[in-house]
């Protein structure tokens, strides 16, 4: 049966979820008790908590964790502090860490938390206040075997910290595997902080060899300069494409002869922003997204990519750095227009998988060098690739549909060996 598409509202992270679920369960020809298990989260924790704030008045916090997943392995997820974060969006974001941890075959399930909060106007002590209550209050669900959080939107290895020895104060001992992308002095791993982004490169340096294509004649245009924008724009720099567009939440900024990204991360630890940098045109997050450019990865939120402005995109390539940047509606226009597209939940899997590869080595209490984690995630990075380009082969799908056929496939095929308990 067809794919009724218009029942799902694109704006929603969650809809879009569902909708990219029932198109891989269609294809798979799932059963439908199957789909129907896949399609709701596990477990749900909406906690609500008082901050001291800086000016002695209490401040009432909304936290989430949401489970999706734990099938495959302990559920595994970032932790997100923005003013959207609400309960469809974490649980659209915990369903596509299960497909994701599926897509790259690691064992994991997937979770996704959050606060709702506006961190910009935070100081660190209120951030530190209101990170300890809030995993004290999702303690009882996570831990090294049932839930590990990780960083994502406005979250980092100082949170990770936080959280880690909230978690340990808890049980009485040093806990370090309860969180990844920790601080490399607390059991962090090497190269965890770059993983997103080293990910994303091993992926569409695939993708250029898939295309012909060649990266060091390659621009790039970023969308977003946060941990994976900025170390995106860094590796391909290194490696001598040329990134020609930068942006953040307030803006962004254009020079056709190239940007040296870490240059202009120094600015913006000064100005708190890209915008205004002196060697460069300034530019909207719309004329980013619709510049000529060889490769241009969205690194910032989701639906940025819609069936309003897909039609404009210029790149040859886009590789999903953030997760659910395009919309449905937006696939099918790229896809018309053959640009290629490296979805999110294989793009940016090099997050988790080291992520894993920390967990591994904290409760091995043995680590590894940087070359050990970049060899082995340019190893799963590439192998997960071409995974997908060979389902796209063999169903005549696109990139996304087939990594969510991978997935999906994956997570049902545990789910149906497992059986229903009891
Ligand atoms: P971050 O907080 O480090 O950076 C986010 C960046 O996006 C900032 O530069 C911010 O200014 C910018 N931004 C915010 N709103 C914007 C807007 N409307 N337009 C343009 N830019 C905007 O976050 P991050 O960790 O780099 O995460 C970015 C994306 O990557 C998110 O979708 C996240 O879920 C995804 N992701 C992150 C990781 C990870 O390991 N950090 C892993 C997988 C996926």
């Amino acid at each position: 049966m067809p794919v009724d598409k218009a029942k799902y509202d694109e704006t929603k992270a969650h809809d879009v979820a569902l909708l990219q679920l029932e198109i891989a369960a269609e294809m798979l020809r799932l059963d439908k008790g199957l789909k129907m298990k896949l399609e709701r989260p596990k477990r749900v924790l909406i906690v609500n908590f008082p901050v001291k704030m800086d000016n002695g008045d209490l401040q009432n916090f909304t936290g989430y964790r949401i489970q999706h997943s734990i099938t495959r392995g302990p559920a595994k997820g970032g932790i997100r502090y923005h003013p959207s974060v609400d309960l469809e969006e974490v649980s659209a974001l915990a369903a596509w860490m299960t497909w994701k941890s599926a897509v790259v075959n690691i064992p994991y399930g997937g979770a996704k938390g959050g606060v709702k909060c506006n961190p910009k106007e935070m100081s660190k002590g209120e951030l530190e206040r209101m990170t300890r209550r809030y995993t004290y209050e999702i303690a009882p669900i996570i831990g090294p075997e049932k839930d590990i959080p990780a960083p994502d939107v406005y979250t980092d290895a100082e949170t990770m910290a936080w959280i880690m020895d909230t978690y340990s104060m808890l049980q009485g001992y040093c806990i370090p595997g309860v969180v990844t992308g920790k601080p490399i002095e607390l059991g962090g791993s090497l190269g965890r902080k770059e993983a997103t982004a080293q990910g994303c490169v091993y992926t569409i340096q695939e993708a250029a060899k898939h295309l012909g294509m060649d990266l060091e004649k390659s621009s790039v245009a970023v969308q977003g300069f946060g941990n994976v924008g900025y170390n995106c724009a860094q590796i391909i720099h290194r490696l001598g494409g040329k990134v020609i567009a930068l942006s953040d939440s307030r803006g962004g900024i254009y020079n056709a002869e190239g940007l040296i990204p870490e240059r202009v991360l120094k600015y913006k630890e000064q100005s708190g922003s890209v915008v205004n940098y002196k060697e460069a045109d300034e530019i909207t997050n719309e004329d980013l997204l619709e510049l000529e450019c060889d490769i241009l990865i969205p690194a910032a939120l989701e639906n940025q990519i819609t069936k309003e402005n897909a039609a404009k995109i210029r790149a040859k390539i886009i590789a999903e750095g953030a997760n659910g940047p395009t919309t449905p509606s937006a696939d099918d226009i790229l896809f018309e227009n053959g640009v290629f597209i490296i979805p999110d939940i294989l793009c940016n899997a090099g997050g988790v998988t080291v992520s894993y590869f920390e967990w591994v080595q904290n409760i091995q209490a043995l680590f590894w060098t940087l070359d050990e984690v970049n060899d082995q995630l340019g190893r799963i990075m590439r192998r997960s690739f071409w995974d997908v380009v060979s389902i796209t082969k063999k169903e005549k799908v696109h990139m996304r549909t087939a990594a969510w056929m991978l997935g999906v496939g994956r997570v049902a095929e545990a789910t149906r060996l497992r059986g229903i308990y009891p």
